[in-house]
């Protein structure tokens, strides 16, 4: 292709998420035939635990809070049973989460989070005078999820975490490469998938601390990327999202 007609395809096809003017889909639902019960896990948030901080300096903890609310919210309107495990900036440690979740009894466990990926610069100064760091190279979600324990959990996982993603791609949200995870995750023959790989004793204690359900983590998006952190300020991704992960849960449960 020549250089006129790669830009013109650039054109046609729209600017790439999380560029402003790339438009996420609201997947169509059916009627759950059942009631679904699913835990919303806003990810951090434990005493002593912020997670990341992202190009304006805010931090993973309230940054999951607001999307887990939204999501709880919108999968109760289409019908869910949620629970969930934290509503307040700071919530109960990971311990009695998981006693929570066991007895919910849920069908399936999502808990959210953000990535701060790779090397970062200095994007601003926060109101404290703190240097707030950015990185615009490497947005989009990751789903994660944990392969110890028995088999037919194992694949429960796997059949959850490869339906968020494919989900998540059919409405239009960006699937990260996980080039910068090196060798903390296996990467799964679905994109944006990916397997803890951590040596043993290193790996993420919420994968893998239940098999009531499975669990997948989703890293919805780049807290260093000014623009994917715009992107989900808006209710039309929160709307997006919670259609996609609904999506995905019909497909698990129903076998849609
Ligand atoms: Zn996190």
């Amino acid at each position: 292709m020549n250089g006129t007609l790669a830009m013109l395809a650039v054109v046609l096809a729209g600017a790439p998420w999380p560029a402003g003017e790339a438009q996420l889909t609201v997947l169509p639902l059916p009627p759950p035939a059942s009631r679904i019960r699913i835990v919303v896990d806003a990810g951090h948030g434990a005493p002593g635990n912020t997670g990341n901080h992202g190009c304006h300096c805010q931090s993973e903890a309230d940054e999951t809070l607001v999307e887990a609310r939204a999501l709880a919210e919108r999968l109760s309107a289409l019908g869910f049973e949620v629970l969930e495990t934290r509503t307040t900036p700071v919530g109960t440690r990971y311990p009695q989460r998981i006693a929570a979740i066991e007895r919910f009894k849920p069908h399936l466990v999502v808990s959210l989070h953000t990535d701060a990926r790779a090397e970062a610069w200095p994007h601003e100064v926060g109101a404290d005078g703190t240097i707030c760091w950015g990185n615009a190279s490497d947005p989009g979600f990751s789903v994660l999820w944990s392969d110890e324990g028995p088999r037919s959990v194992v694949k429960a996982r796997e059949a959850w975490g490869r339906a968020v993603s494919r989900e998540l791609r059919a409405a239009g949200f960006f699937p990260y490469s996980g080039e910068d995870y090196g060798s903390l995750y296996r990467t799964d023959d679905e994109p944006a998938c990916f397997i803890d790989a951590r040596p043993p004793k290193q790996r993420v204690f919420f994968l893998r601390a239940t098999t009531v359900a499975p669990v997948v983590i989703i890293e919805t998006h780049h807290a260093l990327d000014a623009k994917e952190v715009a992107r989900w300020r808006e209710p039309a991704t929160h709307d997006a999202f919670a259609a996609a992960i609904a999506s995905a849960a019909l497909a698990v449960i129903e076998h849609r």
